[in-house]
């Protein structure tokens, strides 16, 4: 596609429609070309990706994007690969809850109402619902249902339904990789912001468009990064306006980077995702953490967490 076809489609407005956070419909192209698929390997081609210049987020076009019908039933589960069933959901997710917790530190949710805004089949929420006082599990997904009431907690498909008992109340929500598959971020976080008390905190985590690999590999790394699951793209600045849109005060960012180094090497090398496969002299637990860390304090790390707290008037 030419560049006087790619920036036609960005002022197209079933492509790119007014964007969602700020309102405004004067998009810039950063990317054209296949964009990743559900799982490893399938890729959809023609996609085009741009950003608001009035907010910085970056957002897919419109066409290319699944509706948010797909994570109501088994659709997005099988698109990934993964199991639909609540237990398949527990061995894939249960080893990754640490890194959440950590990030969780030095909060603590002892006699709180908690929130998790997609939860999944609540891997995060068995950790830490021993400390909290109520427990409230926002999930569209139907099949993970009676499996989250059955432990005990408060189940709704979206925060807007949770509105009516919970308004006002919530202390501290958390939404791990979701407000990048949602079909609107401002009210996402408008209905969160809803939810919780006044000075109530909401974590959320997304990954990092200034991702290291970005960088790096310009030409490889983008049509991985880039998926039809996910409508929009973060970084740090634009996320902290998406949430000072919905009337949240940032309070803090952290970067965590979820691979060795030997994933980066890989990518380098082989130009393939290698996932925590070691490299031959390269499977050093301590080098790997100052490798994360580096990242970390750089902001180049995969994934950004990013609390926000509700002003108390
Ligand atoms: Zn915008």
């Amino acid at each position: 596609m030419s560049i006087a076809a790619i920036e036609t489609e960005a002022r197209n407005p079933d492509l790119f429609p007014d964007c969602d956070v700020c309102g405004t419909q004067a998009w810039i192209p950063v990317y054209q070309g296949p964009v990743r698929d559900g799982a490893y390997g399938n890729s959809r081609d023609g996609a085009v990706v741009a950003e608001c210049v009035g907010c910085g987020v970056q957002r897919l076009d419109e066409v290319s994007c699944h509706d948010e019908d797909i994570y109501a039933d088994e659709s997005y589960r099988e698109l990934l690969g993964e199991s639909v069933d609540s237990e398949g959901f527990h061995a894939a997710h249960d080893p990754l809850q640490l890194e959440r917790l950590n990030v969780v530190d030095p909060m603590t949710l002892r006699g709180r109402v908690i929130a998790d805004v997609g939860c999944g089949g609540g891997s995060f929420l068995d950790f830490v619902s021993g400390l909290a006082r109520y427990v409230v599990a926002i999930e569209p997904g139907r099949p993970y249902h009676d499996s989250l009431r059955s432990r005990g907690f408060h189940v709704y498909d979206y925060a807007r339904n949770a509105l009516d008992d919970c308004a006002g109340s919530v202390e501290h929500a958390f939404s791990f990789q979701v407000i990048e598959h949602v079909e609107a971020p401002g009210p996402f976080l408008s209905e969160i912001a809803d939810l919780l008390a006044p000075g109530g905190r909401v974590t959320v985590s997304t990954p990092n468009r200034g991702d290291l690999l970005m960088n790096l590999l310009p030409d490889d790394y983008p049509p991985f990064f880039y998926r039809t699951v996910h409508r929009w793209y973060f970084s740090a600045d634009s996320l902290a306006r998406c949430g000072r849109a919905a009337g949240l005060d940032p309070v803090e960012t952290r970067y965590v980077h979820r691979f060795g180094i030997a994933n980066t090497l890989r990518w380098l090398r082989d130009k393939v995702p290698g996932g925590r496969d070691s490299l031959p002299g390269l499977d050093d637990q301590a080098l790997d953490s100052i490798w994360r860390d580096s990242l970390a304090r750089e902001g180049t790390a995969d994934t950004i967490y990013m609390t926000f707290e509700k002003p108390v008037s």
